[in-house]
């Protein structure tokens, strides 16, 4: 069996990252969906400890100056990061694990893990974006706009990703990702 890997999955808010990775086969591809710390707000769909674990501005500083993040990063006003504990134990299980965060965050992991996958989600047009971002209803219009001006600058690093991947179709797309991923971790 091969080392296990971290899979980075970037890409602007509304491409469709949470679409593609509840399509993935995570048993088939010996993966686990890393749960990160959020001090944003619980949307109705939310579930602390699955979705994310929500937490206040206090906590999360907490966990920061304990070295508790792997990453961490700020996106449009509230703070994101990855549990350092939870991947540490993940790995020494022999388990793959999936990293669904934004380009900065994904930065710092490809940096202290040279050997991590590191994939990026395109969205077809930034028309396509802005739809998918209004269809989703999880946002107000000032959220949304400011969603779709975080976005340009994160396309502008789509390049520093091994592989870019454009969200067309999701069937597709998620085909295409988890071809990566298992291309990468089944050690061929
Ligand atoms: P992200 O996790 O990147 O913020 P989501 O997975 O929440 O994005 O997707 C945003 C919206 O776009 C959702 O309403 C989702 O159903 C829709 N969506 C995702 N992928 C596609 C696709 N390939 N074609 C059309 N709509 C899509
Ligand atoms: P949302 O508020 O839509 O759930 O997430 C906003 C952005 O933060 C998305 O691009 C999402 O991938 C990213 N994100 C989620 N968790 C983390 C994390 O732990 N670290 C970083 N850096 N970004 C994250």
């Amino acid at each position: 069996m091969s080392e296990p890997k971290i899979i980075v999955l970037s890409g602007p808010s509304g491409v469709g990252k949470g679409t593609i990775r509840k399509m993935l086969d995570l048993d088939a591809l010996n993966l686990v969906n890393s749960v990160s710390w959020t001090t944003r707000d619980p949307r109705p769909e939310d579930i602390e400890g699955v979705t994310y674990h929500f937490v206040s501005q206090d906590e999360f500083q907490k966990n920061i100056d304990e070295d508790g993040f792997v990453e961490y990063a700020g996106y449009t006003n509230n703070a994101y990061g990855t549990p350092k504990k939870q991947l540490e134990d993940w790995m020494a299980q022999g388990k793959n694990v999936l990293l669904e965060i934004e380009v900065n965050g994904a930065k710092q992991v490809m940096e202290k893990y040279p050997e991590a996958v590191s994939i990026f989600l395109v969205p077809p047009t930034m028309e396509d974006l802005r739809k998918r971002l209004i269809g989703r209803k999880s946002e107000d219009e000032a959220k949304i706009q400011a969603r779709l001006a975080a976005a340009q600058k994160e396309l502008d690093q789509k390049d520093n990703y091994q592989y870019q991947v454009v969200n067309d179709d999701a069937n597709r797309a998620a085909t295409e990702v988890a071809k990566i991923i298992q291309s990468c971790t089944s050690g061929k």
